[in-house]
């Protein structure tokens, strides 16, 4: 659970996301859509720049990557192969009170005192009269009428007349008590039974809440099956601890956990059968790997190379939360990064280089197995995020332990990033929430794609096919035998019987042996929104600045890396209604703007003006004042005032060094 200052500080950045046109509720005029976002103006400057950064670290900065752009509905089959038709679920849980979903993994585990009700009945004629019972004298009437309501049932079902009497015989007791007489009752008691609830239900609260708050929770759960007064029935009371299974926001009792696919679903074509259903795609990466084939071809790329692809995924997802970082409609940023198997490699090079301790193991070999391009893809991650202004400190490495990796991955390391509605640990430090995620599938995808499609995926090696005879037998019986358990292993996994798995494995581990193989892969996989989010979370400030009387006044700052920064540099005439500023200003606007997105702004005080900027993260401020003119001397004739924006120094500067000088750091 956030903390009340985590609270406040989401609810600030929330709200500055809206006020300065960061990101705003998408169709929010029709009262909003759960989980849909849209990015106003300074939001779609920032999502560009962040995949302008990613896509040229990936593309411009690399010899072996190569870009992609697939369509956003693909072939249903790929699902399937993929495995997301089966099994890309989550489990979810409603709450039996007021409908709400949530996951059923995401539900903190409680304790306290669980309320149980076996059921109600309508108490709306009879209430009145047992009303005029003292409380204590209600409580033992009803419980009467009840106990004995349900013997007359099961006595006249069973023909035992005689109980069905001596159970209609109310106790002594009850002739000392004030109120109506008890056959009235037990007539209006029987009629009111017709409406009753069998419904079990119940309600956790926390130790030292009073249990009236449990009753009204459970009359309200029995009203919405049609009760109008419930009268609950049965009530008892159990301690339990770290249940999973109750609401947290009111106590009620869940549904049964049960499957949920995230993938949307939709037609293609005039006609809504099952057999033109089809998806959004739920992650960029499988049209990668379908169309690994034909980039192959056209790239002239080898093993190892990689295939990287910005795009729209779709998934329904349970409870979208956390503003942005749970959407139903969100952007990846996906390289799968291809790699030859590790039999392979030391076929060629006679062994295969691992890591030898943390850390970026620098520029790449040819005879790097999958644990050192893992750790490569990692740091380099790593090093992205450095590189736009997330400092290392609000990273963190998390490794999957072997129990949440998928069967055919090798190893995964979530980057997580500090956001403030992450859980803490018990020091109390923000434990993090993942902005992407690093895997090493092994060859899963493509084999799961060559196996489903009929086409084959493999490549062919010369290096490998060249190296394979000069190998010692021993070697070569050793590589062919793990390449052969290895495929084994996946096919049988993957559903093959025994027979054919073998069979096809053996055939698999001869091509091997002839330079054949299908490649295994690294997926650094990361969300767009998710890093739009951390990059505003973390640029987010309140520092002190004076005012336009030099008064000190609070100052709200969003300190973007000039690389992503929505606007570089703003530009601002002194005076609005001098037109040589207004003309020079706007010489220096059209000077810049070939280069950087420039804002221009004539409009208040120019205090007022900066501080806008300031909102919006624009790392540089220019003003054109009478010195640029030349005015007070020739020595300051154009040049300009430069503000940054963190330190809110100013200094003055040739206009002609501009260009260069803020290129420096926006690029
Ligand atoms: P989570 O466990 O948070 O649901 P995931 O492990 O299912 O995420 P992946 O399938 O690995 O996520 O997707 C890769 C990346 O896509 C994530 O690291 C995240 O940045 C982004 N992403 C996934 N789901 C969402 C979502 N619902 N909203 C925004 N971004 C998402």
């Amino acid at each position: 659970m956030a903390d009340a200052k985590t609270a406040e500080l989401m609810e600030k950045i929330v709200s500055l996301c809206k006020r300065r046109g960061f990101i705003f509720q998408s169709s929010e005029i029709y009262g909003g859509l759960n989980g849909f976002w849209d990015y106003g103006p300074l939001g779609a400057e920032l999502k560009r720049n962040i995949k302008e950064a990613w896509w040229r670290s990936m593309t411009q900065f690399r010899d072996d990557i190569v870009g992609l752009e697939a369509s956003i509905i693909m072939h249903p089959k790929i699902w399937e192969a993929s495995g997301h038709t089966s099994t890309f679920s989550d489990l979810m849980v409603d709450c039996l009170l007021t409908k709400k979903r949530f996951r059923a993994d995401q539900i903190e585990p409680q304790s306290g005192l669980v309320y149980r009700f076996d059921g109600a009945y309508d108490g709306t004629e009879i209430n009145p009269l047992l009303n005029q019972y003292a409380p204590e004298e209600r409580k033992n009437v009803e419980n009467w009428l009840h106990s004995a309501a349900v013997h007359v049932w099961r006595d006249i079902k069973t023909g035992d007349s005689d109980a069905a009497r001596k159970a209609l015989v109310p106790p002594e007791e009850f002739k000392q008590f004030n109120g109506p007489p008890i056959d009235q009752l037990l007539v209006l008691f029987m009629k009111a039974c017709d409406k009753e609830s069998h419904e079990p239900y119940s309600v956790l609260l926390p130790a030292g809440k009073p249990p009236e708050s449990a009753r009204k929770v459970a009359a309200q759960f029995y009203r919405e099956r049609g009760l109008q007064s419930p009268n609950l029935l049965g009530e008892k009371t159990e301690k339990i601890e770290n249940s999973t299974r109750y609401n947290p926001e009111n106590g009620s009792l869940l549904t049964e956990p049960r499957p949920f696919n995230l993938m949307l679903k939709t037609y293609v074509g005039p006609v809504e059968s099952e057999d033109n259903k089809s998806y959004l795609r739920p992650e960029t990466a499988q049209a990668i790997f379908v169309q690994f084939k034909n980039v192959l071809e056209v790239s002239r790329q080898k093993v190892p190379f990689g295939i990287c692809q910005i795009g729209k995924a779709f998934r329904n997802e349970i409870n979208p939360r956390n503003f942005t970082f749970r959407s139903r409609e969100f952007e990846q940023m996906e390289l799968e990064f291809f790699i030859r198997p590790d039999e392979a490699i030391e076929a060629i090079y006679g062994s295969v280089a691992t890591p030898s301790g943390p850390g970026h193991p620098g520029e790449s070999q040819p005879n790097w197995g999958w644990q050192m391009w893992h750790q490569y893809w990692v740091e380099e991650r790593f090093r992205f995020y450095e590189s736009i202004g997330l400092p290392r400190t609000s990273l963190v490495e998390y490794w999957q332990k072997s129990d949440e990796l998928a069967h055919y991955a090798r190893a995964t390391v979530d980057i997580l990033y500090k956001f403030p509605f992450s859980k803490r640990d018990e020091k109390g430090e923000l434990m993090g929430e993942e902005l992407e995620g690093v895997a090493a599938r092994s060859d899963f995808d493509l084999s799961q794609h060559q196996r489903y499609s009929g086409k084959s995926m493999t490549v062919f090696d010369e290096e490998l096919k060249a190296a394979w005879p000069k190998l010692d037998d021993s070697k070569r019986s050793a590589l062919s035998q793990r390449y052969f358990e290895s495929r084994q292993r996946y096919l049988i996994k993957t559903g093959e019987t025994e027979e054919k798995a073998e069979k096809q494995a053996k055939e698999e581990s001869d091509a091997l042996s002839k330079g054949y193989y299908v490649p295994h892969v690294i997926e650094p996989s990361a969300g767009v929104d998710r890093l739009a989010l951390a990059l505003i979370c973390n640029a987010y400030g309140e520092d002190q600045a004076p005012d336009e009387k030099g008064k000190m006044e609070t100052r709200v700052v969003m300190k973007f890396h000039p690389r992503i920064a929505p606007l570089k540099v703003a530009v601002f005439p002194l005076l609005k209604n001098k037109p040589e500023l207004v003309k020079k200003a706007k010489e220096v606007r059209d000077l810049l703007r070939p280069h950087m997105s420039v804002f221009y702004d004539e409009a208040g005080a120019i205090g007022r003006r900066y501080r806008r900027q300031d909102e919006a993260g624009t790392p540089y401020g220019v003003t054109i004042d009478f010195e640029t003119l030349g005015e007070k001397g020739p020595e300051l004739q154009e040049t300009v005032t430069l503000r940054e924006r963190d330190s809110m120094k100013q200094e003055r500067i040739k206009i002609a060094e501009l260009p260069p000088r803020l290129l420096q750091t926006i690029r």
